[in-house]
């Protein structure tokens, strides 16, 4: 553990684009500065972002190339997030949490991705919830292999790659199995396949192991569109997709608020139940 003073800590804060929000990050950053933070965008140590879930991807996305060094922490301003430890009225908490901090972090496994054009061109991209590629305007028609294994013929609207942190978004929409981030795999979810006497593909969840490889290669070659989280790209001529458990993990900052995953399963989807 990294035995660090306030004055060493370099946090950075990002607010989504809501009045609250910017309200509670400038808040937020005089409390800081008070204690001896420094406050810099700038290669920090931590990443304090103020919103929701969405505001965490971005974030990410936006520290995606410093994972290593970064530490994050969300802090909610509408509804409880995935991401987010604290409320908009627990910032004293969470400055009293920092002061204590000592550099101890959760790590969770995120999903790299990378897509081959027909003209050779190749692009990297990291997911911290899903990927999913689907044929912009047709039903889509691709091979699925999982280790070099031509696992399936896939036809439909598209397929979903996940995360285990991503599993209670996108993917438990499309009936896919919440998985902890303790175990470190990828899941593929089907989005609207067709099985009949014709077409064929497994139609249920699969939860893929780390180190096996997942490549989708669509039999044609017109527009295909792949998201990253909250980012969308199409391309007109993508040859290969492939997904596997990145090198990078995302860290938390590990404070005491840092509730357990089946907390925030419970509170997310059960809530308190009146016997
Ligand atoms: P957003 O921020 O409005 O997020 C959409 C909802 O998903 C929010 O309620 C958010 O709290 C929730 N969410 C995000 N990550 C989560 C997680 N890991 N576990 C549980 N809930 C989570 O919209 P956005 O900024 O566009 O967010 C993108 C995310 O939205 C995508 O990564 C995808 O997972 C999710 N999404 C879900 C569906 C669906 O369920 N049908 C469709 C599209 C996108």
């Amino acid at each position: 553990m990294i035995q660090m003073k306030n004055t060493d800590k370099k946090i950075a804060i990002v607010s989504n684009y809501k009045q609250h929000s910017q309200e509670l990050g400038q808040e937020l950053m005089q409390k800081l500065r008070q204690e001896g933070f420094i406050l810099t965008l700038k290669n920090p140590d931590i990443v304090i972002s103020v919103g929701g879930d969405g505001m965490l991807l971005s974030a990410f996305h936006r520290f995606e190339r410093q994972l290593d060094k970064v530490r994050f922490i969300g802090v909610h301003t509408g509804h409880l997030g995935f991401y987010t430890d604290y409320q908009s009225f627990e910032l004293d908490e969470l400055v009293e949490n920092l002061k204590m901090d000592r550099g101890a972090r959760v790590s969770y496994p995120i999903l790299g991705v990378r897509v081959a054009l027909e003209n050779g061109d190749v692009y990297h991209m990291k997911a911290l919830n899903e990927s999913t590629f689907k044929r912009s305007d047709r039903t889509m028609v691709a091979d699925v292999f999982i280790n070099k294994v031509h696992f399936e013929r896939f036809r439909g609207d598209g397929i979903s790659i996940s995360t285990p942190t991503g599993s209670t978004a996108y993917n438990k929409s499309l009936g896919g199995a919440v998985l902890h981030p303790s175990i470190e795999a990828l899941q593929i979810a089907e989005m609207a396949s067709l099985n009949n006497n014709i077409y064929r593909t497994l139609g249920s969840p699969i939860i893929v192991p780390k180190k096996d490889k997942i490549e989708i290669i669509p039999t044609r070659t017109d527009r295909h569109t792949i998201t990253i989280d909250n980012r969308t790209y199409t391309h007109k001529n993508i040859e290969k997709v492939e997904y596997q458990i990145d090198h990078h993990k995302i860290h938390f900052v590990a404070t005491p608020r840092h509730t357990s995953f089946w907390n925030r399963v419970k509170d997310a989807f059960i809530g308190d139940i009146e016997e």
